[in-house]
């Protein structure tokens, strides 16, 4: 199973996962023409994406969805809470913890505590490799840390730097937004999840959804990757490019 961030950050996101027979899409934060243009850096087709996955109704993950499915006739999944805030008119609906199947990969939905109606983000499973994207939450739950365990491949949110967003230009009502319990992962709290996550089967960490206002790669860099383990490649999305494949495919553990 492979892996890449087309676009990480809150102008946008959007992350495609391929098995050897399926791709789908997770979350649908840019328009039809950009989503397909960033595709196509990567080789992509959009012809080859079998279902649109969305993680909650804000526009840098939803907005997109709609056309999407529109321009290419595929199925898009969401929580009813999620299709609801996002006024998608079809949907086939996820609850969390209960996995579904698109051609070879399950995806699990992981409810998450964030200021949207129903979260959740999703852990993957292709044959015996496993990728979670976990972003876009304010606190970490005890759910969240069981359900994201065992992974060979994680995208992880860190969002912002405490410092940054305390003396940065935000108003202060979307400063205790963005800090609170529902609004998103600190560079710590990322950390903090990130080392109650690691396994010696982890391969591959990717650092997504970084505040352009309030973070920069080179904070996340200083403060997580001492704490990577050697086996383990660490990346860091961008709004911009999003991220390099992640292949997990030749690196089955065991
Ligand atoms: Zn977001
Ligand atoms: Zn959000």
């Amino acid at each position: 199973m492979r892996a890449v961030s087309l676009g990480s950050g809150s102008k946008g996101n959007c992350t495609l996962i391929s098995s050897a027979s399926t791709s789908i899409l997770i979350d649908a934060g840019f328009g039809v023409r950009d989503t397909e243009s960033r595709l196509a850096k990567h080789q992509v087709s959009p012809d080859s994406i079998q279902a649109i996955f969305v993680t909650h109704e804000h526009g840098d993950h939803a907005q997109g969805a709609g056309r999407l499915q529109r321009a290419w006739n595929v199925p898009v999944y969401a929580s009813h809470g999620t299709a609801t805030g996002a006024r998608l008119e079809q949907f086939s609906p996820l609850r969390d913890g209960q996995p579904l199947r698109v051609g070879d990969i399950e995806v699990t939905p992981v409810l998450v505590p964030h200021d949207a109606r129903e979260p959740t983000q999703f852990v993957f499973q292709s044959g015996e490799i496993r990728i979670g994207i976990c972003t876009d939450l304010g606190s970490v739950s005890p759910h969240v840390v069981r359900q994201f365990q065992d992974l060979d491949g994680l995208l992880l949110e860190a969002n912002y730097d405490p410092q940054m967003l305390a003396q940065g230009p935000y108003p202060p009502k979307l400063k205790a937004r963005v800090g609170g319990d529902h609004g998103h992962l600190s560079n710590q709290q990322g950390l903090a999840l990130l080392q109650q996550l690691l396994s010696p089967r982890l391969k591959t960490l990717v650092a997504c959804h970084l505040s352009e206002k309030n973070n920069t790669p080179a904070h996340v860099q200083s403060l997580w990757a001492p704490h990577v383990p050697q086996g383990t490649t660490f990346h860091i999305a961008s709004q911009t490019d999003g991220c390099a494949w992640i292949d997990l495919t030749e690196l089955a553990h065991g």
